[in-house]
């Protein structure tokens, strides 16, 4: 059976107010692969094409990161976003039968980040939002992550609105980069994102964060960022942890996997790892994406199409979770 109406939730588009990836700084990426990028990213019309090739109905389009988070200036974040929101709803706007969108928020000001995201939701219709990790505040070595305490503010706006956030990596701050030193190809999406980003993931469970708001909903992309895998144990050596140091959470923290975060199949193919994922949060929870442009729609979607489950499974994860999570019509 073909899977022709998939939804995919963590597709990137590149809009004017943002400078494309490997702009600045030291090369990070192959410049043919680099091209591609600056030539697939902003494109609707090819986009489409490959979509109908791949039996794609649907993608929330989102930004590149770092995006809005790696603006220090709190008054240029916010400003970046709102514009960059409204250049995404005059993209999805092309066809808005096939795209919709996650949000850009600056949350370098808590409180912009609830109007906007108030803005992005009610007038735009967005369907959720994008951050890309912690935000850089005041310049680039200062990080605010997601679970300190002038975020919550935000936290407890985005339970009462009830739209998904999807945390998406960025590379680690600057100041903290001396385990790279002399392997510069590590520190991103290849390894450093997923590390930064599981940890991030860490921090939200540990700060009691869903323990006050329990209807949060998370997203995360490439299988989980490898949590599914490495939790249980994070879990196990908890337990022998001082108290002093065991965090605010008061269960388990793969409750928190379970119950409050997504787990999108973006950027990866591997079957093991997949059903690694499955058994551990089950299928309600698994979603399909694809990470595009920055991998290519037909290996995604062939690896889809022939991995080994029912078909009930299957249409959860192909289409019907994202479906329900993001209200799709
Ligand atoms: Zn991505």
């Amino acid at each position: 059976m073909r899977w022709d109406a998939k939804v995919a939730l963590e597709e990137h588009v590149l809009l004017p107010p943002l400078a494309p990836p490997g702009s600045a700084g030291p090369p990070s990426l192959h410049p043919q692969y680099a091209k591609e990028l600056q030539q697939r990213l902003p494109d609707w019309t090819q986009r489409l094409e490959e979509m109908d090739r791949w039996g794609v109905q649907m993608m929330v389009l989102s930004t590149t990161n770092p995006g809005v988070q790696g603006i220090p200036d709190r008054a240029q974040a916010d400003e970046v976003a709102r514009r960059l929101n409204d250049e995404l709803a005059e993209f999805v706007g092309h066809r808005p039968d096939r795209f919709q969108a996650f949000a850009a928020l600056p949350l370098q000001d808590p409180a912009a980040a609830v109007k906007e995201f108030e803005r992005a939701l009610n007038e735009l219709g967005f369907k959720g939002a994008m951050i890309n990790g912690f935000s850089n505040v005041g310049d680039e070595r200062t990080a605010q992550y997601l679970d300190e305490p002038p975020v919550w503010e935000f936290w407890e706006r985005a339970a009462a609105l009830d739209a998904p956030i999807y945390l998406h990596p960025r590379e680690p701050l600057i100041t903290q980069r001396r385990i790279y030193e002399g392997y510069a190809g590590l520190v991103g999406s290849t390894w450093g994102f997923g590390l930064e980003t599981s940890t991030h993931c860490l921090r939200l469970m540990m700060s009691g964060l869903f323990d006050r708001f329990p209807n949060l909903r998370i997203i995360v992309g490439h299988l989980g960022e490898g949590l599914p895998f490495v939790l249980p144990r994070v879990d196990h050596r908890l337990r022998h942890a001082h108290e002093s140091v065991r965090g605010k959470q008061t269960r388990p923290l793969m409750d928190y996997l379970r119950e409050n975060f997504y787990i999108t199949t973006s950027g990866t193919w591997r079957t093991p790892a997949f059903l690694n994922t499955l058994l551990e949060v089950g299928a309600e929870r698994v979603l399909f994406s694809m990470d595009y442009p920055f991998e290519n729609m037909h290996e995604q979607s062939e690896w889809f199409e022939a991995l080994p489950l029912s078909d009930a499974d299957k249409h959860k994860i192909a289409a019907a979770n994202a479906k329900s999570l993001l209200r799709l019509d």
